[in-house]
């Protein structure tokens, strides 16, 4: 079980379906993101070896553990919350999610409630019966041809409910940088720019205002506001650096012509 989603209970439950090979296939999209619990409901030609062959090794478990069910109402019995996919819109077919969406759903109704998640046989897809035992409908978007093929919809679902059931911390969330870090970026930014002459020290906020929207957009991390200031820390101690070295040659410049000149009435 994942987090946010609780993955055990999302059942799979493909109604009719004619070929075998989708049926494996879905197998090992479901044991790909997660999932173990396939119903089937009243398959045309259930021959194992064939099922067996396209769920691999790997979702030989989930194969072995289906449940065999001869109508679809009798199958749903238990469940609590039944989402049914549909190639076709139009029609009754009202209620119609994307596949995204509809995971961010199930998030909260997987805690305690039993889904099934509906795919109809491949020529004809659910009907207007099958339909009216669902709670809501999904649509999977595509181009003109809307019909996808049976085990590639399962996988297209089962990989949303993986994809937004993940636990927060294994996303990467890098500290952003807070109010007092992106204040202090701002002011010697200012300073320095004003200082090598990049914006116009008579009304520095204006540019700076601009500045300001583009960091903003960037979301800057703590560790890249550190960069920033460090670079404008380099170019001060480098400009003034450069204008004491100059300094110095000048002073050295007047004492050598002193030295010329010494003794020599002007
Ligand atoms: N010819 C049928 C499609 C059957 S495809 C029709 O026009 O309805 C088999 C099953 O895969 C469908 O019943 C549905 O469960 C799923 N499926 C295929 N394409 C889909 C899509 N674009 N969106 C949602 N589910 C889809």
């Amino acid at each position: 079980m994942t987090e946010r989603v609780n993955l055990n209970n999302i059942s799979i439950v493909l109604h009719k379906p004619r070929h075998p090979e989708n049926i494996g296939a879905a197998a090992r999209s479901m044991c790909n993101m997660g999932l173990s619990q396939l119903v089937v409901v009243n398959p045309k030609n259930y021959i194992l070896k064939k099922v067996l062959k396209l769920a691999t090794h790997v979702a030989a478990d989930i194969v072995e553990h289906v449940k065999f069910y001869e109508d679809l109402k009798e199958a749903l019995l238990g469940y609590n919350y039944v989402v049914g996919t549909t190639a076709r819109l139009g029609g009754e077919r009202q209620v119609v999610n994307s596949p995204s969406k509809l995971a961010e759903k199930l998030i909260p109704v997987s805690r305690k409630n039993r889904i099934a998640i509906v795919f109809g046989p491949e020529d004809k897809g659910l009907s207007n019966e099958d339909i009216r035992l669902c709670h809501v409908l999904v649509n999977i978007p595509t181009a003109e041809f809307s019909s996808l093929n049976l085990a590639q919809a399962v996988m297209i679902i089962c990989f949303e409910i993986f994809t937004v059931g993940r636990k927060e911390n294994e996303k990467y969330a890098p500290r952003l940088a807070n109010r007092h870090e992106l204040d202090g970026m701002y002011d010697q930014l200012k300073d320095i720019l004003v200082k090598i002459s990049y914006i116009n020290h008579e009304n520095p906020d204006y540019w700076m205002n601009k500045l300001r929207h583009f960091f903003t957009r960037m979301q800057l991390r703590a560790r890249e506001v550190s960069i920033i200031r460090g670079i404008c820390r380099q170019t001060d101690w480098y400009g003034k650096k450069r204008y004491e070295d100059g300094l110095k040659s000048k002073n050295k410049d007047e004492v050598k012509k002193g030295a010329k000149n010494a003794g020599k009435e002007i």
